[in-house]
């Protein structure tokens, strides 16, 4: 792996060109002009060390794991298996208690499934946490992305349970005194790291009240294990999801983790090859979690990719990456508050932030605003960013969001800056 060798001050602006040097398509221009990647909430790039990964697995270890009695396979298999760990470790979990997934999505509809009362009956007592009846409550709140939210009403529509939405206020904070955690709560679900608003949500009160009654806590934490150091443990959560591609690794794989004992006494989400013990013509023994839930052939190469990127994040240092971003989304935010014109989506929130920052422009849909950056080699987010709840609530149907890395640089986020202002100019809109 070609790590970056940087010592452990804060990123200076040397780290960070030695780790963009790394990153192949950031030396790519767009549009005639050097490529501005501000788009890394939607996904990452990736680094040399992430693609070498990937390719040396293909070229000398490819096969499938867990079957086949060869060299080969085992070699695959001891590699699999300890890019399980490195997940692991880089969150705090043991490494059984990491399920491998395609993306979040796909993890937060695994735990969804689990309440759907086919845990009930298996294993122990805490099966007995994901039974769901009528007047049962799911807590999410109003700023989810749409993964940890659709799931969610599916939940409800097929129990008869009821999904309570922690509201947000007009700046778009959590109301903390609305919370709607009650007796009847069986799960609260809630993001970390808002993909419009950029803020580090205030969870301690909300595990505390979920605590408190007993509900299980699933942590969408893919806006913030890219960017903060993570402990699932020392959060205190159930549950926590990630998405590979959002933190230098590939598409294609995401990871849940899940507490030992939680995991034990869910039911398989997805059933076939790969995760039983024994099969009759009539009926199935499960290996135990995690192989219970990794039914079918595995995303391997990804996996093994997906451990290469944690490694480089490693080595560079999580707290000094959370540190150069919340530096680039201060100046992104002051920045975008400082143009006449521009609303900044939760500007009023006083929480920390990570490097995002989303806004709305009077007068000018958001996709006008990305084309115009586009133009110029400045690659953004626009539209609803699948969070229609949280738009409505702030009374916008689409915004333009800019989402920086431990590559992105304040000269980028100055040339964004520049653009934003050039745009406002071009469409002539004042506020
Ligand atoms: N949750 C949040 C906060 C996200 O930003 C995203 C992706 O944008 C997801 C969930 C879903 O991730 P994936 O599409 O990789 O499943």
């Amino acid at each position: 792996m070609s790590s970056p060798a940087i010592t452990d001050a804060p990123l200076t602006e040397a780290d960070v060109q030695r780790i963009r040097a790394d990153f192949p398509i950031l030396q790519t221009e767009v549009n005639g002009h050097p490529l501005v990647y501000l788009d890394s909430g939607a996904t990452s790039q990736r680094p040399l060390a992430v693609l070498d990964a990937e390719r040396d697995f293909v070229t000398t270890l490819n096969s499938a794991v867990h079957r086949g009695a060869h060299t080969l396979a085992a070699e695959a298999t001891e590699v699999f298996e300890d890019a399980r760990g490195t997940v692991a470790r880089f969150i705090g979990a043991d490494d059984d208690e990491i399920v491998w997934t395609s993306n979040a999505t796909e993890a937060i509809n695994l735990v969804a499934y689990a309440f759907s009362n086919a845990s009930v009956g298996r294993g122990g007592p805490e099966a007995e946490r994901f039974r769901l009846s009528e007047g049962d409550e799911i807590v999410t709140t109003e700023m989810e992305h749409h993964a940890n939210l659709m799931p969610w009403q599916e939940l409800a529509a097929r129990t008869g349970a009821t999904l309570r939405v922690i509201p947000l206020d007009d700046d778009g904070a959590l109301r903390l005194d609305e919370m709607q955690i009650s007796e009847r709560t069986k799960i609260v679900a809630v993001t970390h790291v808002s993909n419009v608003l950029g803020v580090i949500t205030p969870l301690a009160p909300i595990v505390a009240a979920a605590r408190e009654v007993g509900a299980l806590v699933l942590l969408d934490a893919c806006q913030s294990a890219p960017h903060l150091p993570l402990d699932v443990r020392a959060l205190d959560v159930d549950f926590a999801v990630l998405s590979g591609h959002k933190m230098l690794g590939p598409t294609g794989i995401g990871a849940l983790y899940g507490r030992r004992e939680l995991l034990a006494a869910m039911p398989p989400f997805l059933t076939g090859g790969s995760m039983i013990t024994t099969v009759t013509t009539t009926s199935a023994a499960y290996l135990p979690p995690p192989q219970r839930f990794e039914a079918g052939t595995q995303k391997v190469s990804q996996a093994v990719a997906l451990a290469a990127a944690i490694d480089y994040l490693s080595a560079v240092g999580m707290p000094r990456i959370a540190a150069h971003e919340a530096v680039l989304g201060q100046r992104l935010v002051d920045g975008l508050a400082a143009i006449d014109g521009v609303r900044v989506l939760g500007a009023g929130i006083e929480l920390p932030r990570v490097g995002l920052a989303s806004f709305d422009v009077p007068g000018i849909h958001s996709h006008d605003v990305g084309q115009f950056l586009d133009d110029r080699g400045i690659a953004v987010r626009v539209g609803h960013h699948c969070a229609q709840p949280l738009h409505r609530r702030l009374g916008v149907t689409a915004s333009t969001r800019a989402s920086t890395y431990l590559y992105s640089t304040e000269a980028e986020v100055d040339a964004f800056l520049d653009g934003v202002r050039s745009t406002i100019e071009f469409f002539g809109v004042r506020s």
